[in-house]
């Protein structure tokens, strides 16, 4: 496959745009070469400037999990669009779309949106502290909350990827207060609670992480945080924003059987389009303004097209549930089949799953946390990322990253993937 008019607009973008891209992970750094550039999508396809069809493992990193252009959620911004983009006063599309997010989710009452999962989890901390009056937080080395200055403390994703998990500008004041636990480690963490006994506000997690590739969370792990918080007054966070409406109505929360006190969202929730949201109980969301004295704003928030989109997202997936299953299936048959591959390819590799999450590292050991994340290696990664790439199967182009299947995948378009993985040199 040829990427020529790609490279000529990377070439052209990086001389008005910082790296040619407007977020980090798109430039292909981790796996070097040019990005390739997108014409059209529709499905599990992507159309790139060059007219090669690419089937797509990432679905604009997580929210079209019912494949690209899906015509209702389409049709809906459309029809939207004609009415007004803007207009900084209510809609009644903001309420229902509030009203069956919290009828699918267990344990919220009420929601409150923003414009991207990073203001979701910014603003979900700023809401544990003054909920709980205490200052700190405690976050796990390889998740990604965003990049809000409290969350780039051993962040995950393309922070790692970019060898800045703690970026400069994050002032030390802030990093203080943010203490960084090992994933699947509970005791990590009760040595934490334990050195800063009732400082700790909240203890944000991805539950399912996605950001160090794909992490499951041990259940005796994720029981005991719940336990942990609980007993000693610390809102439990859920960061949602890859995991919520994927991996079944109720997120991770419904999957993982564990309550969380706040959530955040993001990705499917906008069905394509920029939203963020949080949520939890009355008594935690009434401390926000213009309720309580949690200031949290923003000039296009509950944006009707946003709106439009993630309501008809939603609808989708609430009348037919049995997508979640269906998508969990075809992510199976994708770890099967590519495992038979690699299992003659004569490296070391783990494969994780959970739902329709997935990601493949080249290590030996078991991928469990940041550390066993990172020993992955990078080269035979790149060979796996530029071979698939050159048949015509676009991976996420980082080891940190997992992929999300998305429902328009036929099980035909996971043969082609397969066969794909046969033809590549590791
Ligand atoms: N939280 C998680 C778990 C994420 O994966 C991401 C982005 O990938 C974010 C928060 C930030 O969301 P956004 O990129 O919409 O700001």
């Amino acid at each position: 496959m040829l990427y020529q008019r790609s490279s000529a607009l990377f070439a052209e973008a990086q001389k008005y745009i910082p790296g040619g891209v407007n977020s980090p992970v798109r430039a292909f750094k981790a796996v070097g070469g040019d990005p390739i550039f997108v014409k059209k999508a529709k499905g599990a396809y992507l159309y790139d400037e060059d007219d090669n069809r690419l089937i797509d493992y990432i679905a604009s990193w997580g929210p079209l999990i019912l494949g690209h252009a899906h015509e209702p959620v389409i049709n809906a911004v459309i029809e939207k669009a004609k009415l007004g983009t803007s207009f900084g006063m209510p809609t009644e599309i903001e309420t229902q779309l509030a009203q069956l997010a919290v009828s699918m989710v267990p344990n919220i009452d009420k929601i409150r949106f923003v414009n991207s999962g990073t203001e979701a989890c910014m603003s979900a901390v700023r809401l544990a502290r003054g909920y709980t009056g205490k200052d700190k937080i405690i976050k796990f080395a390889g998740c990604y909350h965003g990049h809000s200055d409290s969350f780039l403390i051993q962040a995950g994703s393309g922070a790692v990827t970019f060898g800045s998990p703690n970026s400069p500008g994050v002032t030390e004041g802030t990093a203080k207060d943010t203490l960084l636990a090992t994933y699947n480690d509970i005791e990590s963490v009760r040595a934490l609670v334990a050195a800063n006994k009732g400082e700790i506000a909240t203890v944000i997690i991805e539950p399912v992480a996605g950001n160090m590739g794909c992490i499951v969370p041990t259940e005796e792990f994720i029981k005991g945080l719940r336990e942990l918080c609980t007993q000693e007054g610390i809102l439990l966070l859920f960061d949602e924003v890859m995991t919520g409406f994927r991996l079944g109505k109720g997120g991770a929360q419904e999957a993982l059987g564990i309550d969380a006190d706040i959530v955040c969202f993001g990705k499917v929730i906008g069905g394509g389009l920029p939203v963020g949201a949080f949520a939890a109980k009355t008594e935690i969301m009434s401390h926000l303004a213009p309720e309580g004295p949690v200031y949290q704003a923003g000039t296009l928030s509950g944006n009707p097209l946003a709106m439009a989109a993630g309501l008809a997202m939603l609808t989708e997936l609430n009348k037919k549930p049995e997508v979640f299953e269906s998508l969990a299936k075809k992510t199976a048959y994708l770890h099967e089949g590519l495992d038979a591959v690699l299992k003659t390819k004569g490296v070391p590799y783990q494969i994780n799953r959970f739902g329709s999450m997935i990601s493949v590292h080249f290590t030996e050991d078991a991928v469990v946390d940041f550390d066993s994340s990172a020993k992955g290696n990078n080269e035979t990664f790149k060979k796996y990322f530029h071979g698939m790439l050159q048949n015509g199967i676009y991976l996420p182009p980082s080891a940190f990253e997992s992929y999300f299947l998305n429902d328009a995948l036929t099980y035909g378009d996971i043969d082609e993937t397969v066969a794909a993985l046969k033809k590549v040199e590791l």
